[in-house]
Parts: structure tokens; sequence; C-alpha cells
């Protein structure tokens, strides 16, 4: 079998990102993929059309044990460089919040600028990555399809949400082998179930305010059959998906009106109060009240407020990795240098992209660190 300057296991945005500075810098590379077609989940990203990158990237907006990780990469391969990348290929690109940008006409223009750079890298279809082995300085590495031989290998092996789309462990299996700790896996940028809604609200949609672990996070959310989901509740399950505070009214002391209108229009029924400022459905779901307020004590009505500006979910569960955007966790960043993303524990084996434990919060963090990492490895496998 043939031997490769670098082999990459992973043909997704962080492989062919380290292919394609591999190219440029005449090295010969194999990236081997278990799927039958490249960079499946960058097809499928930003509802179709890839967000590709936020001019907030840094690391404030990544989740994992250690954060700051993300600094080197994301400056030798930055949130501008990505912007200037995609325009340099003639990718139409639109803004849709300020330093939020997606493809204009579809996630296939990304792919096909990432496959135009990594041209000379051959690529292996249906191939599933099983082990890899090192003697002296060279690594095997063993296949379905037989065993390849190479200096480096750059694990870009992703993670495990979306296992409809062919995805593996074998990232954190190889990691392991070679003595990196794995922090543990779960689903994030998801949805979560709970059974603090009634199904009937389903579909309702809404700006809140969420506290979740001292962070507050101010997004949509969206009631499911099963939960809640949506974008505040997505980027909640970054940081515990189990607990959190919702308050459906940021903008209102729901306390404060209740209290006011008791004083000047007291023959208002509560609900028609809440109504005014929830839709009408969430309102009676979490107050059915038709008493005039004047007829209401106040430490009720300071009941009522709560559930609307402070209500506990205490038995959220993140909806699994059938459907989650990321999985959070991975390979520990401790022994791999942030510099170069090879590893401290077995030279020439580096580690990139989502496969780490590095996890991005909504809005293109993401497959931008997937691009930085696999850059960083690109210029030093
Ligand atoms: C529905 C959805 C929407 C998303 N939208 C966005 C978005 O808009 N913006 C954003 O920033 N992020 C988004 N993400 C997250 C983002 O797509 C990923 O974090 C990023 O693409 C990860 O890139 P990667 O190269 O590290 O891994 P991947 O893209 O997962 O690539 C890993 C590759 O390795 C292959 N592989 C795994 N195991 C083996 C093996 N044993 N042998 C051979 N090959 C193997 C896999 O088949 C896969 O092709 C979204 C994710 C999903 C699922």
């Amino acid at each position: 079998m043939k031997s490769y300057d670098v082999i990459i296991i992973g043909c997704g945005a962080a492989g062919l990102m380290a292919a394609s500075q591999l190219v440029r810098r005449k090295k010969s590379v194999l990236i081997v993929d278990m799927g039958k077609n490249p960079a499946r989940k960058v097809a499928i990203s930003g509802g179709g059309n890839c967000n590709f990158t936020n001019l907030r990237a840094d690391h404030t907006h990544y989740f994992g044990k250690n954060p700051r990780f993300v600094m080197s990469a994301l400056s030798q391969f930055s949130s501008k460089d990505t912007l200037n990348w995609v325009m340099a290929h003639n990718i139409k690109y639109i803004e849709k919040e300020p330093g939020r940008y997606f493809c204009k006409n579809g996630a296939g223009d990304f792919l096909n600028a990432l496959l135009h750079d990594a041209a000379g890298a051959q690529i292996k279809y249906n191939t599933n990555v099983i082990d890899i082995e090192k003697s002296g300085d060279i690594f095997t590495v063993k296949t379905t399809k037989g065993d390849y031989f190479s200096q480096s290998v750059i694990v870009a092996s992703g993670g495990i949400s979306y296992p409809h789309l062919q995805v593996s462990n074998i990232g954190h299996i190889i990691a392991k082998k070679f003595g990196h700790k794995i922090e543990p896996l779960r689903p994030a940028l998801c949805a979560i179930k709970t059974k603090s809604f009634d199904s009937a609200l389903a579909g309702i949609s809404l700006p809140v305010e969420i506290m979740v672990n001292k962070h507050k996070i101010n997004d949509d959310l969206l009631f499911t059959h099963f939960g809640i989901g949506g974008p505040a509740i997505y980027r909640a399950t970054l940081i515990n998906p189990k607990e959190m505070i919702i308050n459906f009214a940021p903008d209102v002391n729901i306390f404060e009106l209740l209290k006011n209108t008791k004083q000047i229009n007291g023959k208002k029924s509560v609900i028609i109060v809440i109504s005014t400022i929830l839709p009408n459905k969430l309102a009676r779901f979490l107050c059915d009240d038709s008493r005039n307020i004047a007829d209401t004590k106040d430490i009720e009505l300071k009941q009522i407020a709560n559930k609307i500006n402070h209500f506990d979910i205490i038995d959220g569960a993140a909806i699994g990795f059938q459907s989650a955007e990321v999985t959070f966790g991975g390979i520990s960043t401790d022994k791999i240098s942030s510099k170069t993303m090879e590893s401290k524990l077995c030279p020439g084996l580096f580690f990139v992209g989502e496969v780490l434990d590095i996890t991005g919060d909504l809005g293109g963090f993401n497959i931008q660190w997937a691009l930085s990492s696999g850059h960083v490895a690109g210029l030093n496998a």
C-alpha cells in the first residue's frame, strides 16, 4: 500500500481545510472518510445555507474544559480570514445578523470551495478507519479497505451527533490509545425534553431571557411537542440542559405591571393583562386566572409574575445525539499544542475540529473552529 506524508481521518470542514494547507505545502495527502461524499455536515449546516463564521469568534464563544485553547488557532486563521477566503472564492454571502455570515446560494458553494483548495489530496470515501498504530516514525492507518502508511496523521473525525450522516467515535478511541483523556460526550445545540409545558403550546415562538448557571441568554424560544427548542434553548444546552430559569417577558416586570393595573384599573382580569404581553395560549397556560386584579392578593400576583419572569425548569434533558447539532466534550485539550494541534504525547499525531473538547456557540462558531484548527494542523503536519 502507498505511503503518504499525511493521512487525514475525516473529510469534513476541518479535514479539508487541513488538506488545503498541506497540498499548498506540496505534501502528499490521503483523506479517508467512512461516508460516500464530503463534508456532509457543512452541506446541511445553517439550514442548508452554512453559517460559516461569526466575527465575534473569540474564546468567550467557546465551551469545554479550557475554552482559551482556541485563542492561538483563531488568531492564526480568524473569522476575518474566513470571510476573506469566502470572498476570494467568489461565494455569495449574506450577513443575517451583525457579524454572522451565511452562504447566499446554499452551502454547496462553501463545500465546493473547500474541495477546490484540497484538490491534489487523494480522497477515499466509504472507507472506515478502525485503528491506527505507530512504529518508529511511521503510522499505519488501518481501514476496512486495507492499511495505509504516513509520517503524520490528522484526526478530523468529528463528533457523534447526527448518526445517520455516518459518524464514529474513532477519534476518541485513537486519542485514548495514545494516552489522551476524553471529556464526557453529550449532545448539545439541540432542543430539550421537559414535562413543564403542554404539547398544545407547540409552535409558539417568542423572545425570552434564560439564566443558566449564571449565564444570561437572550434569544428566541420555540415550544415543541415534547418540550422546548429554538436558539435560546440550543444555546442553554451548551451550559446545562437540565436546569434553567426562563423569563418569558424580559422587558416587563410583571409584578409591577399587575400591581399598577390593580391601582388604576382593578376591574381588569389578570389573564387579560397577561395576554397583552404574551401569546394568548401561553398566557392561559401560565396563568388561567379570570379574577379581577382588585380581587387578587399581592402575594398571588407575585406568584403569577414569577411564573412569567422566573419560570424554573429542573427536568430538562437534551433530546439526544440524533438531532443535536454538536457533540459537547471530546478529546481533552490538555495534552495538545494549541499552536499546532499536535499531540504532546505522540509526535506526528494531530487532532482538529469537533472531535476535540471544544464546542462553539450557535452562530457560525463551530465551522470557524473546524477551519481554524484544520488550517493550523495543515501548516504543521
Ligand atoms: C444540522 C447541523 C447544522 C449545523 N449548522 C452549523 C452552522 O450553521 N454553523 C456552524 O458553525 N456549525 C454548524 N454545525 C456544526 C458543524 O457542522 C460542525 O461542528 C463541523 O462541521 C464539524 O466539522 P469537523 O470537520 O470537525 O467534523 P465533521 O464534519 O463531522 O467531519 C468528520 C468526518 O469524519 C468522518 N469519520 C468519522 N469517523 C470515521 C471513521 N471511523 N473512518 C473514516 N471517517 C470517519 C465522518 O464521516 C465525517 O465525514 C451544524 C451541525 C449540524 C449537525
